[in-house]
């Protein structure tokens, strides 16, 4: 049961966007990921719930993930001490060691209180005498994505090469058709992904954020 990663979405295809090849990597390198979205992503212009299920679950089968998609409500997604207990009622189950998150600033409402909910979450997750399954756990990080509606440049802590895993990413968002259709997603992923390859001497890469510092061993160094 238990996962080595786990990121947590808004919405089915955030975090596909926000980090597919860093995802495809890491199950290439024999982690176990989950993906966890926080709402079912309806109702959208393109979409219907049992189309974006399809989707999502495609996407996932192109990672080689488990997902899961939690009953909270689509732009009514909010902090509450009910969201809170459903996700760490999950971290508890699968045990992540990290955890991938929302970052704290984005125009869309549901990405912020996501943020906020899955660092809540997490916390609570360790918490005794609360009426949550399972013994406390405490995911030793917690890393946030950019899948995100400003269009803003933020540092990054690190960036993860992925240039290996571009097409897996770029498929993976394709199965999104219902979002996709009239926006040409293959040249977004890309030409981000290009961006922050650039600045690593790379093809493609993905770039996270951590409030906490992050050791680096030194073979690192030698990328
Ligand atoms: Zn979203």
């Amino acid at each position: 049961m238990k996962v080595d990663f786990l990121c947590i979405g808004a919405h089915p295809d955030d975090c596909e966007i926000a980090m597919g090849g860093t995802i495809a990597k890491m199950v290439n390198q024999g982690y176990k990921v989950m993906i966890l979205d926080l709402t079912n992503g309806e109702p959208t212009p393109r979409g219907s719930v049992e189309k974006r299920i399809k989707e999502a679950k495609k996407a996932a089968e192109i990672l080689g993930v488990q997902r899961i998609t939690l009953d909270l409500k689509n732009r009514f997604l909010f902090d509450s001490i009910e969201s809170r207990f459903k996700v760490a009622s999950i971290i508890r189950k699968y045990r992540p060691e990290v955890i991938f998150c929302h970052l704290e600033i984005d125009a869309h409402p549901d990405h912020v209180q996501a943020f906020n909910i899955s660092y809540a979450s997490r916390f609570y997750s360790k918490l005794t005498k609360v009426p949550l399954d399972g013994d406390s756990w405490y995911p030793r990080k917690i890393i946030r994505f950019f899948s995100n509606h400003l269009r803003i440049n933020i540092t990054p802590s690190f960036v993860v090469d992925i240039s290996d895993f571009i097409e897996k990413k770029i498929e993976a968002c394709k199965a999104y058709e219902s979002q996709f259709s009239s926006f040409d997603v293959e040249e977004y992923v890309k030409t981000f992904a290009k961006y922050w390859g650039l600045l690593i001497r790379s093809k493609y890469a993905e770039p996270f954020f951590s409030h906490e510092l992050i050791s680096l061993d030194p073979s690192s160094l030698l990328i």
